[in-house]
């Protein structure tokens, strides 16, 4: 006998940020095979990602937002909340990376790669919550994109590793603060991952091998890896979950 119900996202309706590529994609695809309904948010088209799951006899939309004006991300949240019913789950992907010598790194650099990353990533968890509270007797999940740069320091992404640093503490202060009001926030913080975000790393031939020859599975991660760890952290599996900073790194940390 089997009985994978508690894995199953069957009629929730979950947002992804950044579904359009890489990990919010994988994330995307993971959710609607679980049976979830999949709203992703982006500034991008979609097309592929709609087309990955429309394969799979998945149900996907999508909402446009530029998540650099966190004012107009929560306007968003709250529109599809009003215009298509509430939504059960969020999951905080998107997020840039800006590169360059902390001696060099410029005001620009900083304050995109903070109002991505971290200021509208809170300021959605914000409106999420106060839409589920609202509602006497509902429950929801967040799900937050960390990174080995939430552990670590890094080099020449100064901004990065601030944002990063402060998505595990936005977690834990919201796991804190919602735990007993009926919402888990959770975070995964993925390794090196293949998408875009990690490209010019990728192309470097001496920092790929040098980045390689350090995680102990021995390949790069694939935005897959991260969407079912998703699933788990969206579904009722991970109801007794706060708080959690779960890497899926391919053993990195623990070298
Ligand atoms: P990616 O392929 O570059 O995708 C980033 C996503 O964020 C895209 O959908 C992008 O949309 C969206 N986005 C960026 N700025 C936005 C904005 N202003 N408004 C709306 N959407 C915006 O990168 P990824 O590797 O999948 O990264 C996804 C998440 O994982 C990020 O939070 C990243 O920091 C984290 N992460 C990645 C790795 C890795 O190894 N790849 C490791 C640790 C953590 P556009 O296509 O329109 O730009």
């Amino acid at each position: 006998m089997s009985d994978l119900s508690a894995f199953s996202l069957e009629g929730k309706r979950i947002v992804v940020t950044g579904a359009n590529t890489g990990i919010g994609q994988g994330i995307a695809v993971s959710i609607a095979r679980a049976g979830g309904t999949v709203v992703g948010v982006g500034r991008s088209a979609m097309d592929e990602t709609a087309g990955i799951i429309a394969g799979l006899g998945g149900s996907f939309s999508e909402a446009r937002c530029d998540l650099g004006d966190h004012a107009a991300a929560q306007a968003m949240l709250d529109e599809l909340w009003d215009k298509s019913g509430p939504i059960d789950g969020l999951v905080n992907n998107a997020g840039i990376i800006s590169r360059g010598d902390a001696v060099d790194f410029s005001e620009a650099d900083w304050d995109s790669v903070i109002d991505v990353n971290l200021k509208s990533l809170f300021f959605l968890c914000q409106t999420f919550g106060r839409r589920v509270f609202a509602e006497p007797g509902r429950r929801g999940k967040v799900v937050n994109i960390a990174s080995m740069l939430s552990f670590q320091g890094g080099i020449r992404v100064a901004s990065y590793t601030a944002a990063k640093h402060g998505v595990v503490g936005v977690t834990r202060i919201l796991a804190n603060e919602w735990a007993a009001k009926g919402i888990n926030v959770n975070a995964i913080a993925p390794g090196y991952i293949e998408t875009n975000n990690t490209a010019i790393l990728r192309a470097d031939p001496d920092r790929s091998a040098s980045i390689l020859a350090r995680i102990p599975a021995g390949r790069w991660g694939g935005p897959e890896d991260i969407g079912d760890t998703a699933v788990f952290m969206l579904a009722r599996a991970s109801d007794y979950m706060h708080g959690a900073i779960v890497p899926v790194d391919g053993g990195w940390l623990a070298r």
